[in-house]
C-alpha cells in the first residue's frame, strides 16, 4: 500500500512550495487508490517553530479543501504525529545506533564546534571536502565514551558515517524516481551530523527517518533543495537496518527569472492570494501544474480529475516556472464558473469592508467617517446577488468585485461636464444625446433582456441619426458617475426606472447649470 506524507516543520507560513509538495504526495496516495496521507508536524527546531504556524497551516488546508488521512488533528495508528511529543522515541532510536556502534557520543561544547567553525572559515579553500565537524569524539573508546556520558557530561549523539568500504572510499547509493541513480562519496557528506542534540531533542535527519519508518511511508515526495539530505537519509536506513522508502525529489518551483521562487518575485505565502481574492479550485489547479504534465490541450482541472490523472511518471525533470499572469488567468478562469449565489456569498464581506452598503450609525462619539462599515439588508443582499453577472466576466481576482459596484449602492456624484461628451461632440449634442437617453430609459428598465434593450436603443439611434455609442455614453456617465464601467442594460433593470431617472435628471440639472 501507498502511504505518503507532507511533513512541515511550523517556522513560517503555508507558502506555494510547501502546499504543491503536499499536494502532489495528496493526489498521489489518490491516484493509487487506496493509497494514504499523512500530516506530520516536524517541529523539532522549538526556537523557531509556533503555534500561530501550526494554526496557519490548518487554516489553509481547510481553506483549499485538501484533507489528511492521518495527522494531529485527525488522530491515528501512529499517533502522536506531531515530534515534539515524540522524544522518547527518538532517543531510544538513538540508543540503539549507539549500541550498535552507528553513533558516538560527541561532548564538544558549543564554543569548540564554534572556534572550530571559525578556523575552517579562515583555511577556506584549502581542499576540505565538506567543512564541518572534525569528527574529533568519533574515535573516543567505547567505554570512556559511555563512562562520561553516565557521569553527566553533556553530549550529543552523531551518526558515524561510514567512510570506508573494502579499503575503498565509501559511497552511498539511492535512486530518485525523477531523477534516476544518484552517488554521492560519502567523504562529501555533512560530517557525522548530530541525530540528538544535549537537550535530549532530535534533529530533522533522525525525527524524520524514525517516523517515516515507523509511519510505514512508502515513498517520500519532497522539494529538491532536501536530495543533499537524503544520503545522510539512507546511510540512517542502513545503520538501522532498515528499507529505505522510494525518494522522488519533486521539480524546482522558479520566480520567471529562473531563481527560486520567493517573496522577491512577488506573493508567495497562501495568505497574500486569498486575501487577493484567489479561489481555492485555481489555486490548487495552477499548483498542480508546476512539475506534471497531465492531459494535452486541457488545463482546467478539478482534484477529483487531477486525483485520477496523477503519476510520478507524469512529473517533469525540468523546473517548474510560476507566472503570476497564468495564475490570474486560472483565477478568471474559476470565477466565470462559479455561480451567482456562491460569488456574492464569498464577496459580501468584502463589500461590507470596502463600505459598499454605507456605515452603521454606532452613535457614539465617532464622526461620521468613523462608524463601523454595515452589513446589507435583504433588499441590497439580492440587489448584489443579481449584479454578479456585471462582473463575472471582469474580474480576475474576487477584492475587484465590490469596487466595480459601487454605483448600484450610492448615487455617484455628478462627474464634470467633459465626461459626458462623445467624441467629436460638444456639450449641446450631450444634452440632447441624455435627453433622447431619458426618454428611452422607461422600456430599457422594463426591457426583457439585453438584446431587447440594445434593439431599441439601436432603432432610436438610426432615426436620429447618431452613433449608437455616442447615445450611450452620457447615459452611461449619469447612471454609473463614469465613462467605464460594468454593462449598462442590465445596471440600468438593476436599478429601476425610479432611480435612473433621478440620476438623469440631477446629471440634466448639473448640465443645463454649466452652460
Ligand atoms: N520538515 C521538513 C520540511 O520542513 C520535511 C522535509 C521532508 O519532507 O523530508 O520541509
Amino acid at each position: 500500500m501507498v502511504c505518503v506524507r507532507y511533513a512541515p516543520s511550523p517556522t513560517g507560513l503555508q507558502h506555494i512550495g510547501g502546499i504543491r509538495t503536499a499536494l502532489f504526495n495528496y493526489l498521489f496516495a489518490r491516484s493509487v487508490g487506496g493509497g494514504k496521507f499523512i500530516l506530520r508536524l516536524e517541529d523539532t527546531d522549538r526556537t523557531r517553530s509556533d503555534e500561530a504556524y501550526v494554526r496557519n497551516l490548518y487554516d489553509t488546508f481547510a481553506w483549499l479543501g485538501i484533507a489528511w488521512d492521518e495527522g494531529p488533528d485527525r488522530g491515528g495508528p501512529h499517533a502522536p504525529y506531531v515530534q515534539s511529543e515524540r522524544s522518547a522515541l527518538y532517543k531510544q532510536y538513538a540508543g540503539e545506533l549507539l549500541a550498535k556502534g552507528r553513533a558516538y557520543h560527541c561532548f564538544c561544547s558549543a564554543g569548540e564546534l564554534e572556534k572550530l567553525r571559525r578556523e575552517q572559515d579562515h583555511s577556506a579553500g584549502s581542499g576540505t571536502a565538506y567543512p564541518g565537524y572534525n569528527r574529533r569524539c568519533r574515535n573516543i573508546p567505547d567505554e570512556e565514551s559511555r563512562r562520561r556520558a553516565g557521569e553527566g557530561e553533556a553530549f550529543t549523539v552523531r551518526l558515524k558515517i561510514p567512510l570506508e568500504e573494502a579499503g575503498a572510499a565509501a559511497l552511498t547509493r539511492f535512486n530518485d524516481k525523477l531523477l534516476g541513480d544518484i552517488e554521492w562519496r560519502n567523504a562529501d557528506i555533512n560530517p557525522d551530523p548530530v541525530l540528538l542534540k544535549s537537550d535530549g531533542f532530535p534533529t530533522y535527519h533522525l525525527a524524520n527517518v524514525v517516523d517515516d519508518h515507523l509511519m510505514g511511508i512508502t515513498h517520500v515526495l519532497r522539494a529538491q533543495e532536501w536530495i543533499s539530505s537524503t544520503p545522510l537519509h539512507v546511510i540512517l536506513y542502513g545503520a538501522f537496518g532498515w528499507e529505505p522508502p522510494v525518494f522522488c525529489h519533486l521539480p524546482m518551483v522558479m520566480g520567471q527569472d529562473g531563481k527560486k521562487l520567493s517573496k522577491r518575485h512577488g506573493a508567495t505565502s497562501i495568505d497574500e492570494f486569498r486575501l487577493q481574492g484567489c479561489l481555492p479550485g485555481a489555486l490548487i489547479n495552477y499548483i498542480a501544474l508546476l512539475g506534471c504534465s497531465y492531459e494535452e490541450g486541457k488545463d482546467i482541472y478539478t482534484v477529483e480529475e487531477l486525483s485520477r490523472l496523477f503519476s510520478l511518471e507524469k512529473l517533469n525533470k525540468a523546473p517548474a516556472v510560476f507566472d503570476y499572469k497564468k495564475l490570474e488567468w486560472y483565477n478568471g478562469r474559476y470565477i466565470r464558473m462559479t455561480s451567482d449565489e456562491e460569488l456574492a456569498e464569498l464577496t459580501l464581506p468584502r463589500a461590507v469592508e470596502q463600505n459598499l452598503f454605507g456605515t452603521a450609525d454606532a452613535g457614539g462619539d465617532l464622526p461620521p467617517g468613523a462608524q463601523p462599515p454595515r452589513g446589507p439588508s435583504a433588499e441590497e443582499r439580492a440587489l448584489y446577488t443579481a449584479a454578479m453577472p456585471l462582473v463575472r466576466e471582469r474580474a480576475n481576482f474576487l477584492r475587484e468585485i465590490p469596487a466595480k459596484l459601487g454605483y448600484l449602492f450610492r448615487e455617484p456624484p455628478v462627474p464634470a461636464a467633459e465626461e459626458f461628451i462623445p467624441k467629436k461632440s460638444g456639450p449641446a449634442e450631450a444634452l440632447g444625446l441624455l435627453k433622447m437617453g431619458r426618454e428611452l430609459l422607461p422600456a430599457l428598465a422594463a426591457a426583457e433582456s439585453d438584446g431587447e434593450a440594445e434593439e431599441l436603443v439601436k432603432a432610436r439611434a438610426q432615426a436620429e441619426q447618431v452613433k449608437l455609442g455616442d447615445l450611450l455614453m452620457p447615459l452611461r456617465t449619469a447612471l454609473t458617475g463614469s465613462r467605464v464601467s460594468p454593462p449598462l442594460f442590465l445596471s440600468i433593470r438593476l436599478l429601476g426606472a425610479e432611480r435612473c431617472l433621478k440620476r438623469i435628471d440631477r446629471a440634466l440639472a448639473s448640465l443645463e447649470g454649466r452652460r
